[in-house]
């Protein structure tokens, strides 16, 4: 995945933390969340 642009450490895709969010029963937004510093690093839309 690369390197936090927070805290400038390794993140892995394995060590990242994912908070699903549920807006409605279509739409989930995934926030991918440092492992070390807790930074949001992005979001991701499912619309399935
Ligand atoms: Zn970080």
């Amino acid at each position: 995945m690369g390197n936090c642009p927070f805290c400038k450490q390794r993140v892995d895709i394995k060590e990242v933390k994912t908070e699903e969010r549920g807006k409605g029963f279509i739409e989930k937004e995934k926030m991918y969340i440092c492992p070390h510093c807790e930074a949001i690093l992005g979001f991701a839309m499912k619309m399935r």
